[in-house]
């Protein structure tokens, strides 16, 4: 077989770095060619190093050069980025070690190179170390977002609520609609360990806290009424995963089964039947013909969720739907041998089908997430529509 020959990672690298430096060059050289004849005679001598593979070397040459005239810093900054985009972090914090070890570092650098070697730290996954850096930045520059950002994505990878949270807070007024869902999935956080801790009072606290900066989150709205849902007090609890609606339709799914507990406890599954029947026709875009065939069998048999599905399923066809009738059938009338290979073959079918869906990066589980462990963010991950397309069997 015929090997094709590798691009040396050096050579990009060195390309690179010229074309920056002859930039450079090109700059400053109506005002400074003799000082640029001397640099670059030093700068060349430098990526010989690096030809040569002598990093260690040519780092020293370009740390001199850059002592000297600190306009070529972008040279470094570039040579960083490689190293970094390569996974040789080690590298890349060498680099902008040094450069922030100058004794002659002008201050209007030191910001830029504080984010590098934090993004350093990052790359390489030290998140503690990083966050040293970035704080200094905010030290520098006070309103840096860069910095705040960076800082906020460390806690809340360290799990530190409340330190994300204070960071958070601070970029609230700016950025409302970004920084609101993400302080409210931190509070309900705290939510849920007061929950663990059967703190009751704090878990309020919290949860209410998450609604102050997000109206519209639904985990924090959850968590209040399981809270009140398991204290007794079903009615209020029921007020609450129905004001979802209100929030974020779609996700009203995620608490139809407490719902449905609710109302068992109240003995009212018929006033569930007619609230989801109005909800589906509220939302045409939310499939419940399932959720709302199951509260039938609960509250007036079997037979009752039969009739309903089968005129259902022609209105509005899923393989869920479908399934479901099966399955009702077979419980009613005896299970005989079609039966079984229908539902194995909708199983399999629905096989691809997916319950959750993250709208941002298409991430798709079984298991439903508030925050998104494929694209890292909050509250995108939604129950999955069954598009009607999809169920042509019928
Ligand atoms: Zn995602």
């Amino acid at each position: 077989m015929f090997d094709f020959p590798q691009f040396p990672f050096w050579s990009l690298t060195i390309i690179l770095i010229s074309i920056v430096f002859l930039w450079l060059i090109f700059r400053n050289k109506q005002s400074h060619k003799q000082q640029q004849s001397s640099l670059s005679s030093e700068y060349f001598k430098g990526l010989n190093y690096l030809l040569n593979d002598e990093q260690g070397k040519a780092l020293d040459v370009f740390v001199k050069l850059v002592d000297s005239n600190w306009a070529t810093i972008d040279t470094h900054f570039t040579l960083g980025k490689i190293y970094r985009k390569n996974g040789e972090m080690d590298k890349a914090i060498k680099i902008h070690q040094g450069l922030i070890g100058r004794p002659s570092l002008p201050e209007q650098y030191r910001s830029k190179i504080l984010l590098e070697l934090g993004y350093d730290y990052l790359g390489a996954g030290w998140f503690d170390r990083a966050e040293g850096p970035f704080k200094e930045v905010l030290i520098q520059d006070a309103k840096s977002t860069e910095a705040r950002h960076n800082l906020i994505l460390i806690y809340q990878q360290e799990k530190d609520w409340f330190k994300a949270i204070e960071i958070a807070v601070d970029l609230f007024t700016d950025e409302p609609d970004v920084t609101g869902p993400m302080i409210a999935h931190y509070y309900c956080e705290l939510a849920e360990v007061a929950k663990v801790k059967g703190d009751i009072s704090q878990l309020e606290n919290y949860a209410n806290k998450a609604l102050h900066y997000d109206v519209s989150c639904v985990r924090a709205s959850i968590i209040l009424a399981d809270q009140i849902k398991a204290s007794g007090d079903n009615k209020k609890a029921i007020e609450i995963y129905q004001s979802i609606e209100s929030q974020d339709a779609e996700s009203i799914i995620l608490v139809i089964d407490s719902l449905s507990e609710c109302h068992e406890n109240l003995s009212s599954l018929d006033k569930l039947y007619d609230y989801l029947v109005a909800l589906q026709d509220r939302h045409k875009n939310l499939f419940l013909q399932i959720y709302i065939a199951s509260i039938l069998e609960k509250s007036r048999g079997s037979q009752a969720a039969i009739v309903y599905l089968t005129e259902e399923i022609k209105r509005q066809p899923t393989l869920f739907g479908v399934q479901k009738l099966i399955s009702y059938k077979q419980k009613e009338e005896g299970a005989d041998k079609a039966f079984r290979d229908l539902t194995v073959a909708i199983s399999i079918l629905q096989q691809g089908q997916v319950e959750y869906r993250c709208q941002k990066c298409g991430f798709s589980s079984n298991t439903h997430y508030w925050l998104c462990p494929s694209c890292n963010h909050w509250d995108r991950v939604k129950p999955g529509i069954i598009e009607p397309e999809h169920a042509h069997i019928i």
